[in-house]
This record gives C-alpha cells, sequence and structure tokens, in this order.
C-alpha cells in the first residue's frame, strides 16, 4: 500500500493523550503527519478509514512471551514430550493470535531451540502476518538453571561468554538470563530465592552483550539474584517480586526498566488447576510483589506491560489481564497504557521508531472503540490494527 489516512481520530501517542481529533497520514510504513482534523481537508485519492472519533493508539506491545508455551496445564511438560518440529508449529500458531488483539509486538523471552527467532523471520519475510517479534532465543542458564529447557547451560565466564555471542549471531535482540529460581518449571529442587547464575557470569553476560549493542534482561525473584543483576548493570528485572524501596531507587537512578508480570503470579497462587508446587510458591510471594511495584512505581522506575502469556493457563494473547492487573497494582491507565506501548518501545530499545504515534515513526497502529483512558476495556476487540502501514481489519 501507497498511503493510507486515519480521518477523525482522538490520539493516545505512546505518552500522553493529544486533545482534539486528528487525521493521521500514512506513507508506505511511515507516519508522515498527524494534522488536527478538518472536514474541509481533503485526501484525494488516498484509501481512509474513518476513526470517527475512536482513539488510535500505538499497536500494543507484549513484553514477556513464550510463544512456544502453549497456555495449557503444565506447558513445560508438553515440551519435553514435543519434537522440535511441534514446538515451531506451536510458536506460529501462537504468533497468529496476536494482531487481532491489537497486538503489534512481542518480547520472546525464552523459546526452545530458538523458535522465536525463526518465526519472526518468517513474518518479516512475508510468510504469514504476525507480530514483531523481538525474541532472545534460548535463555542463558547455569547448568541445572531455571527454564531448562529453553536455555542454554552455560558454567563459568568463557561459557557464558560463548553462550552470549551464539544467541547474538542468530540475531537476537536481547539476551535472557535465569539469575534466580523460579516458581513454575521444576517440580522440585528450585527455590525463588535461590541465585543462580554466579555474579561474575552476570557481570560477563551484560558487558559482552553491551559491547554488542544488545540489552540483558533476567528472570529474577529473590532479591539477593536481582541485586546481583543491578550490580552488573542489567537492562531490565522480569518478576522482580523481592525489589525492596532501595532497590527501587536504584533502578531509578541506573535505568533498569521492570517487567513485573504482575497477574500471571497471583493467577498461579489462586488457580485450582496450576500445578499444586507451583501454586504454593506463588502464593508465598505475591504480597511482595505488590509491594515491589509500588515501589517501583512510586521511585519512577521504567516499569513495562509483559503477561508471561503461554504460562500455564495464560492462553496467548493475556495483555489484557496484566493491563488490568496492573491498574489494580496502583499505575494510572495513562501509565498503564504507556506501559504497553512508548514504555515498552524504550526497554526493547526500539523507542526512537516504535511505540508513539509520532512523524517519522513506523505506522503500527491501533483504532479502538471508546477511550481506552476512561476504561481499560476499550482496548479490547480492537476496531482496526495496522501494522507496518497494512491494514490487517
Ligand atoms: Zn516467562
Amino acid at each position: 500500500m501507497e498511503s493510507l489516512v486515519i480521518r477523525k481520530a482522538m490520539v493516545f501517542d505512546g505518552g500522553r493523550a493529544l486533545a482534539g481529533l486528528y487525521d493521521i497520514l500514512i506513507e508506505k510504513s511511515v507516519i508522515k503527519s498527524i494534522t488536527p482534523y478538518d472536514p474541509d481537508t481533503k485526501f484525494a485519492g488516498i484509501e481512509s478509514i474513518d476513526a470517527d472519533g475512536k482513539t488510535a493508539i500505538p499497536g500494543l506491545m507484549d513484553l514477556h512471551v513464550h510463544l512456544t508455551w502453549n497456555g495449557g496445564a503444565d506447558p513445560a511438560e508438553d515440551i519435553r514430550r514435543e519434537n522440535a518440529e511441534e514446538h515451531l508449529l506451536t510458536t506460529v500458531g501462537s504468533a497468529l493470535k496476536y494482531l487481532a488483539a491489537g497486538i503489534t509486538s512481542v518480547r520472546d523471552l525464552g523459546s526452545p531451540g530458538d523458535a522465536a527467532i525463526f518465526v519472526d523471520r518468517a513474518i518479516k519475510a512475508g510468510k504469514f502476518q504476525g507480530p514483531r517479534i523481538f525474541a532472545s532465543g534460548q535463555s542463558i542458564i547455569m547448568t541445572g538453571g531455571h527454564d531448562p529447557f529453553h536455555g542454554i547451560m552455560a558454567d563459568g565466564p568463557w561459557e557464558v561468554l560463548r553462550a552470549v555471542r551464539r544467541q547474538v549471531a542468530l540475531g537476537a535482540p536481547m539476551i535472557k538470563i535465569s539469575a534466580t529460581g523460579g516458581v513454575y518449571g521444576r517440580t522440585e529442587g528450585e527455590g525463588v530465592d535461590d541465585v543462580e547464575l554466579r555474579q561474575e557470569e552476570v557481570d560477563m553476560i551484560v558487558d559482552e552483550a553491551h559491547r554488542r549493542n544488545v540489552k540483558v534482561t533476567a528472570h529474577a525473584i529473590g532479591e539477593a539474584g536481582i541485586r546481583g543483576c543491578l550490580k552488573a548493570g542489567i537492562d531490565c528485572i522480569e518478576h522482580g517480586h523481592c525489589i525492596t524501596e532501595d532497590m527501587a531507587a536504584e533502578m531509578r537512578e541506573k535505568g533498569t526498566a521492570l517487567v513485573p508480570t504482575f497477574y500471571i503470579y497471583q493467577h498461579l497462587s489462586s488457580s485450582a488447576e496450576v500445578p499444586e508446587y507451583a501454586r504454593k510458591k506463588a502464593a508465598d510471594i505475591i504480597a511482595r510483589h505488590r509491594n515491589a511495584l509500588k515501589w517501583c512505581h512510586e521511585a519512577g522506575v521504567l516499569i513495562g506491560a509483559g503477561s508471561d502469556a503461554g504460562s500455564p493457563y495464560s492462553p496467548h494473547p493475556s495483555l489484557m489481564e496484566e493491563l488490568y492487573a496492573l491498574e489494580e497494582g496502583g499505575l494510572s491507565k495513562e501509565e498503564v497504557l504507556t506501559a504497553a506501548t512508548g514504555n515498552a518501545a524504550r526497554i526493547i530499545g526500539v523507542s526512537e521508531r516504535l511505540g508513539f504515534i509520532k512523524e517519522g515513526y513506523l505506522a503500527d497502529i491501533v483504532i479502538v472503540n471508546g477511550d481506552p483512558l476512561e476504561s481499560l476495556s476499550a482496548l479490547e476487540r480492537p476496531a482496526h490494527v495496522i501494522k507496518d502501514g497494512e491494514v490487517i481489519f
């Protein structure tokens, strides 16, 4: 498509709502201009979408998904049982579900066989429609560490260095590590307070990744593990249940982001279908999680929205659940929406071209019914989704 104009739209630009109604002109894949709506302006010969007062927002971003997990009762067990071709099919099947929900970008943090990286390549090559996938591929973990089914087991600075270089060579835009144990994944022998990778390993990973202009994010739940990540200068903490008030101040100071995946742990702790061992571990830490989010929010830490979709009984997509949970956790609607647009782009490292409705930005735009700053439910079942200037529907 050459040109497209969205007429008479309210605009949330990725950080704030603009006053009034606007026409958004898109040329090829780029936002060309955003001008106040004037009924006398004619855009002759250009395909037009009449937003009629609906709200245009940047395409939503889910910062924490596992496309290769199926969101069933025990996805890790399914991964162990299935072969590489089945993993790939699950990944494709998951990816196909995102655009309809207005989610034009996802950050995939751990896929067996690097499946999410290959699916992203296929989407970029136009083999089928799907979201932009910013995928770490396999994570980097210690031998026996958290989420072994999608982890490269590496011990010592030189092995983790090789693992970082392997993922960078594959084209991964970020590195995911397991800094601590987790709630879900292994039935025994894994505690959320366990520090997994050693300080010299985390230091090496962050140092090498940054030398290659790649970000690092850590699965990190226990306090000591999070501290080690901050010391190493990591870019982002996933989950972060045991972040303390002083650590929140340190994160703000250093520009370390938090993707709390707030909803999933409430869900894991309270759903009868979730495996017993995981339910119990989640229940033990959800009170701390609430404080961590509060302290980070108050300190002004960059907070992003990530659902952990694909986890037990969390189907693709589950971003709306996370957005409601963040609101319930104390963020304003504007902050919640920014966590899934502008700030999400900052956390991925693409905020100079994505995550905002601004001139010169890539045209990933969703038209939603109503005003999401009045109720986040306006984000459900979008009226139109545009990715890269192409009208998906
Ligand atoms: Zn995860």
